[in-house]
């Protein structure tokens, strides 16, 4: 289950947004025994018309849909990386998670003091970028030092030429990092890949930026610091996406503590909670896709990588299933719901026999064989 973590300075509104996602029917689902986990930490539903669909479809006796868990991290300090504030462990609590929510002020409120003294996003946005560039400077130094001491001991073997290539990249990826970069913005080859994973870089991980408004500028959609902030975002972190949000608004409409009368005021306002495509953002953001399980027993949302092959899924339901795999029968979601129901799809042809070599695409709706 992969996780992502709510990241910014204090008092730009993290734990107002934390707090609206656990609260909404996001992270609050009627039927769902799970939800809020501890105060930091919540599993939230993933949106997905699909989903939908297919629930109301076979109107099933249990639905399952997908979820992600999101973290509350506490605020960073300028100074961070050095062990101000908080410093080392809530670097370490990024650490842990797959990708980042980084929460940016962009409202105007005196009675909410900036740590920085005044609102300015754009040196927020540097701030958090320095801390977590100078840590994971100081990790792969680190990883650097080993790997020498290992090069040094010199010879032929295999293993010795794997280990001087690994140095080779990790002595790049410092250079890169150096030079003021994140890690995600760089253009790697798969070989690269496999050497930096390991060190869970803090700019490695996929990042959603979430630019926090008041209510009125989240409904009228226009801020002044907008321009700046999508100009330093493309310049330093191109094709992280970046999305609007109110988390007073989202806040207000959370503790209505029902769904009509919360569409009602969206409605009212000509707006809608920014929250399902904060959660969908993410999901994009972390690469990942679904397939389904469907019956009148159970309509059931699975998580995969994009380009996950068919055993690998079905080890998504069962870990056995990877190994024992033997065929996947197999029709997209689109192809049912264009011709309506499962009868139909078999009718025209469409349902299909795979074997170990598919690639699962998105919305696949699968029945897995598998055997000892
Ligand atoms: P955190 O330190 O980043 O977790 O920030 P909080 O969520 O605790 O918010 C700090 C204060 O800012 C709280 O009093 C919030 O009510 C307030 N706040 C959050 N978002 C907004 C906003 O969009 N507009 C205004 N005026 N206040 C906000």
């Amino acid at each position: 289950n992969l996780k992502s973590g709510i990241v910014g300075l204090a008092n730009v509104g993290k734990s107002t947004l934390f707090q609206s996602i656990t609260k909404s029917s996001l992270g609050n689902p009627a039927n769902f025994p799970y939800a809020t986990i501890d105060p930091e930490e919540a599993r939230v539903i993933v949106p997905d018309e699909r989903f939908d669909w297919l629930c109301e479809h076979y109107k099933p006796k249990s639905i399952v849909p997908a979820n992600l868990t999101v973290y509350d991290i506490a605020g960073l300090t300028r100074g961070a990386s050095t062990g101000a504030g908080l410093g080392n462990s809530f670097l370490s609590h990024i650490r842990a998670v797959d990708a980042i929510f980084q929460v940016v002020r962009c409202f105007d409120d005196a009675e909410i003091i900036h740590v920085e003294g005044d609102v300015n996003p754009v040196r927020d946005l540097e701030i958090i970028s320095d801390e977590l560039r100078v840590k994971d400077i100081e990790f792969v130094e680190k990883a650097l030092d080993a790997l020498g001491k290992q090069t040094r001991r010199g010879g032929q073997s295999l293993e010795m030429k794997k280990l001087k290539e690994e140095e080779a990249t990790v002595g790049k990826v410092l250079q890169f990092l150096k030079d003021g970069n994140d890690i995600r913005n760089g253009d790697w080859t798969p070989k690269e890949v496999e050497a930096i994973n390991p060190l869970f870089l803090l700019t490695a991980k996929p990042c959603v930026y979430l630019v926090n408004l008041s209510e009125k500028d989240f409904i009228r959609k226009k801020n002044k610091y907008l321009p700046p902030l999508f100009d330093w975002i493309k310049k330093h972190s191109e094709g992280s996406p970046i999305l609007p949000i109110s988390a007073c608004f989202e806040e207000r409409l959370a503790l209505m503590g029902d769904d009509a009368a919360a569409a009602e005021e969206c409605k009212k306002l000509g707006t809608q909670s920014g929250l399902p495509k904060v959660i969908t953002t993410m999901r994009t953001a972390l690469n990942l896709g679904s397939f389904f399980t469907t019956g009148t027993d159970e309509v059931r949302q699975w998580t995969i990588r994009k380009g996950t092959k068919a055993p690998s899924a079905a080890g998504v339901i069962h870990g056995d299933f990877e190994k024992t795999f033997i065929q996947a029968i197999v029709y997209n979601y689109s192809v049912l719901k264009e011709l309506g129901d499962e009868a139909a799809v078999k009718a025209a042809g469409k349902v299909m026999t795979k074997g170990k070599d598919y690639v699962v695409e998105d919305g696949d709706i699968m029945l897995i064989k598998a055997g000892a």
